[in-house]
């Protein structure tokens, strides 16, 4: 052990975790999160992470880092299509990783593992060495259970016959079966191999915590307890819950802050569509326009990366489009997204809806305009537009005339003002949850106990 962990392990003895984060920004950040809890729970962590996208260790003194090796013969996930990246890194990783744990159980045992459900490859290695595994989900409870509907029918391996299947997307109204998760990738089995990998690693784990809680997904929790049936924690929001300030992957503009201080209250809609997916030009020239046609001052995200083959986005809007908005607009490549929709001149927030954005808005009230393209978030949409009714859905494509109309139905209309309403009572209720004796607070007074005894004594 280097000599500074040592030194660090002499002030205090800490029950020990191992905490293994999937490398990408959406995924990262939850799971620091949780380590920020767990560590205030009195536990120690140590992060195993991939090459790429690693979190700087000095931005977090009190975790321990180790890396998985050289990774830099796989190739990122920049043309979008992940399944080649995670499948890769999924399987250059268990014999650095089983190494890894023997040494480190060796000198200071561990007590559990916690990965990301993407990361699978702990799984045999912590079967083999016998150590407990738990499985932390980064999507909703109500994208999982629609993930395990997805799964390829001969390793589904769930309580539902085949012709249940039917059935159970009955019982869970909301969702249409093109609302079901999609994964586009050209590596078709490799996705299939994917999903029912990860359908294993959390059925067979000793528990799943989710970032999400229980005011905002009752029903669909019940469902997951019944589907795996082990113990689930949803301790979220968990950026909420563990009140630590993470630092992004990407330099953030904070200027935009400045900016927002000298709008009106409730009158800026941001715009994000995340860190992952990209758009074509006309998409974006689509959105620039919608934008600029419905008048509201705006404040949007445009990653260099964020249209395909480009590696400068802002570059392709339109010039007679930046100057009818240079005044009421702002453009920036990276924003302290927490910080922008806890800010009272945000009104609305136009996102990808993946489910940190959602869960992100949920907790400060901003109601939403959701265009979802891949993975969990049309399941995520739905839930917004149809079940907690705190945004609209954009459907069949990017257009700016459709953009326009759903940025004032959001933003100016009545229809708008009872979605902000209950967006402000989903505020409310992710307070109520993360205080003493709330729902997500008390869930993880029962993960910790559940670490500590039921896995110490099975
Ligand atoms: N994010 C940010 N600044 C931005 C855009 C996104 O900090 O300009 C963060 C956002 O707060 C969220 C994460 O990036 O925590 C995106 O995660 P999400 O699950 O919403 O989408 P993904 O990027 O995984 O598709």
């Amino acid at each position: 052990m280097p000599l500074q962990d040592m030194e660090k392990r002499r002030q205090g003895i800490r029950d020990h975790l191992v905490l293994v984060p999937c490398p990408f920004q959406g995924h990262m950040k939850p799971m620091l999160h949780l380590a920020n809890l767990l560590h205030s729970k009195g536990f120690s962590i140590t992060i195993i992470h991939s090459q790429s996208n690693s979190p700087n260790p000095s931005h977090y003194p009190h975790f321990f880092f180790r890396c998985l090796g050289d990774s830099s013969h796989i190739q990122s996930a920049s043309d979008g299509d992940f399944v080649p990246f995670i499948s890769a890194l999924n399987q250059h990783s268990p014999t650095i990783f089983r190494d890894l744990l023997l040494r480190m159980h060796f000198q200071d045992p561990i007590l559990s593992i916690i990965h990301d459900s993407v990361m699978y490859f702990p799984v045999t290695v912590a079967d083999e060495l016998d150590i407990p595994r738990i499985v932390l989900r980064t999507s909703s409870a109500a994208a999982g259970f629609a993930f395990a509907l997805s799964i390829p029918k001969q390793q589904r391996s769930l309580p539902f016959q085949e012709n249940e299947l039917e059935e159970a997307l009955v019982e869970f109204p909301s969702i249409r079966g093109k609302d079901l998760p999609v994964i586009n990738t050209f590596h078709k089995e490799a996705r299939d191999e994917f999903l029912a990998r990860v359908h294993h690693g959390t059925r067979t784990a000793s528990a799943i915590v989710w970032n999400t809680f229980r005011g905002l997904e009752q029903t669909t929790l019940e469902k997951m307890e019944l589907l795996f049936s082990v113990p689930n924690f949803p301790i979220g929001p968990l950026h909420k819950h563990s009140g630590a300030s993470l630092t992004s992957f990407v330099t953030e503009d904070h200027g935009c802050i400045a900016w927002l201080d000298q709008q009106a209250p409730s009158s800026v809609i941001y715009v994000s569509i995340g860190s992952l997916i990209t758009t074509s030009e006309s998409e974006l020239v689509e959105m620039a326009w919608g934008l600029a046609n419905s008048g509201q001052p705006f404040l949007w995200v445009v990653r260099p990366g964020l249209v395909n083959g480009s590696s400068n986005a802002a570059q392709l809007l339109p010039k007679e489009f930046k100057e009818t908005t240079n005044k009421r607009g702002r453009v920036i490549s990276w924003a302290p997204q927490e910080a922008v929709l806890a800010h009272r001149s945000v009104g609305g927030f136009w996102t990808h809806s993946g489910w940190n954005s959602t869960v992100e808005s949920i907790s400060e009230g901003v109601p939403m305009l959701c265009s979802p393209i891949v993975g969990d978030q049309r399941v995520n949409a739905r839930f917004v537009s149809h079940v907690w009714r705190i945004g609209i859905q954009l459907e069949d494509g990017v257009e700016r005339g459709k953009i326009e109309k759903a940025i004032k139905r959001l933003m100016v209309d009545e229809e708008g003002t009872e979605m902000k309403k209950r967006a402000m009572d989903l505020k409310d209720k992710v307070a109520s949850s993360l205080r003493q004796g709330g729902s997500s607070s008390e869930f993880l007074h029962s993960l910790v106990d559940f670490i500590k005894g039921k896995l110490c004594n099975p």
